[in-house]
């Protein structure tokens, strides 16, 4: 299987697709790249088309500028974590009444905290509330809060019984984290709503003290693409259910492409690539059709001093460590070479993992590390921290951060 949609499903969709086309080739940045394109009748053809990058889709945005049919037209933050906000688009709606078509976490009856962070031209707290409001449920927008606001905000929770809480899973590790710590229960929380990140197993321990009836229900997408697939708690976390409306393929290369098939979409979404690897399979939710597996981001693989350092296989090595509830990888490069590596820990209460002797296991077990850091292997650390770095700028924490050297 290489799409998720077969032609004839596909077929009327495809409309869009060529629309979008003629759209890309109105963008003068892109020369002659879809000068020999041939307007795509069939997914073969459509798998022929280039694909497009995340710099790619800013600069057909910065030219075509679109607007809604109706209503307002939203700019949220798209692409790259990194440098300048980029911007993508959205109608008011955010396309979720598709996704509720045939996801619904949601109804009627539940108490949703909408702890998505709101402003700073974020997408996930409105899609959300788009998700919420044609559920019709009661909504708490509660966005994201400080460190010293949780054990208080925790207590209305509880005092509300909600039922409901949406973020992303490392907002959401510092929410049950920090009820854990606080000794508060939300015994009526039920549904966990996700998305902008991997899911964390890590978080199933602090539910199953915190709120052991609430189980995940997951969405995948990003600004761009926006929401592409959905998951239940029979699904495992990184298969996701995807919409006919939004169409997946997976290249030779292992790599996942999306074209948007919806007539309202605003970004030109056509074999947009997020850089994320993945594959088209069953679901064991028994649910019949192809599924899409996120494998995880091909560019977590970073340059150390020449040296490819696969970014998940260290994190998952110090996350199997008794006490550690997330790593974070931290490079400092001067002159773009990489002077130090610091592993960050983030610790459950009371535990004290032997860091010592962790570095000496990641030193002797990864290539990269070994070898790149021969002559200086004290610039290789491992160290328990209160935080790890976040962005500001996409409220995300990443499993790796470069920084330059101050
Ligand atoms: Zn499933």
């Amino acid at each position: 299987m290489s799409f998720s949609l077969t032609d004839e499903q596909a077929a009327d969709g495809l409309a869009v697709a060529r629309r979008t086309l003629e759209l890309l080739r109105g963008v003068p940045e892109f020369g002659e790249r879809y000068a020999q394109a041939q307007e795509p009748t069939t997914l073969a053809e459509l798998a022929a088309l280039p694909p497009l990058a995340k710099d790619d889709l800013n600069t057909a945005l910065a030219h075509l500028e679109p607007s809604a049919e109706q209503g307002a037209t939203w700019l949220f933050q798209s692409g790259g974590s990194t440098g300048a906000p980029k911007v993508g688009y959205a109608p008011t709606g955010f396309y979720m009444a598709k996704v509720f078509e045939h996801w619904q976490p949601l109804d009627r009856d539940d108490i949703f905290v909408n702890a998505w962070g709101a402003g700073r031209m974020w997408g996930a707290h409105f899609l959300a509330a788009g998700l919420a409001d044609l559920s019709g449920c009661r909504i708490i927008a509660l966005g994201s809060v400080t460190r010293e606001e949780y054990p208080e905000w925790l207590g209305f929770l509880a005092d509300r019984k909600v039922t409901a809480i949406g973020g992303t899973p490392s907002v959401l590790r510092l929410w049950f984290a920090h009820a854990r710590a606080a000794g508060i229960e939300l015994p009526s929380l039920r549904k966990v709503l996700w998305l902008g990140e991997a899911w964390q197993p890590q978080l199933e321990e602090d539910l199953a003290v915190v709120a052991p009836k609430a189980r995940r229900h997951g969405m995948f997408g990003s600004t761009e693409t926006w929401v592409v697939g959905s998951n239940t708690p029979e699904c495992p976390a990184d298969t996701f259910h995807t919409f006919p409306h939004q169409l997946v393929h997976v290249g030779d290369d292992g790599l996942l492409d999306f074209t948007s098939l919806d007539p309202a979409m605003l970004n030109p979404v056509l074999r947009y690539r997020t850089g994320d690897a993945g594959e088209l399979t069953s679901c064991p939710c028994g649910r019949p059709g192809p599924a899409m597996r996120v494998l995880g981001r091909r560019d977590n693989v970073v340059q150390v001093r020449g040296l490819g350092l696969h970014i998940d296989e260290l994190l998952a090595r110090v996350e199997r460590e008794p006490g550690v509830t997330r790593g974070q990888v931290v490079i400092t490069e001067q002159g773009r070479r990489a002077q130090q590596v610091d592993v960050l820990l983030l610790t459950a209460a009371g535990a004290e993992p032997d860091t010592d002797a962790l570095r000496r296991e990641l030193l002797s077990a990864t290539f990269t590390l070994s070898t790149a850091f021969v002559h200086d292997p004290e610039h290789v650390r491992v160290r328990v921290v209160d935080a790890l770095v976040g962005n500001d700028r996409t409220g995300k924490t990443a499993s790796f951060v470069v920084r330059e050297a101050s």
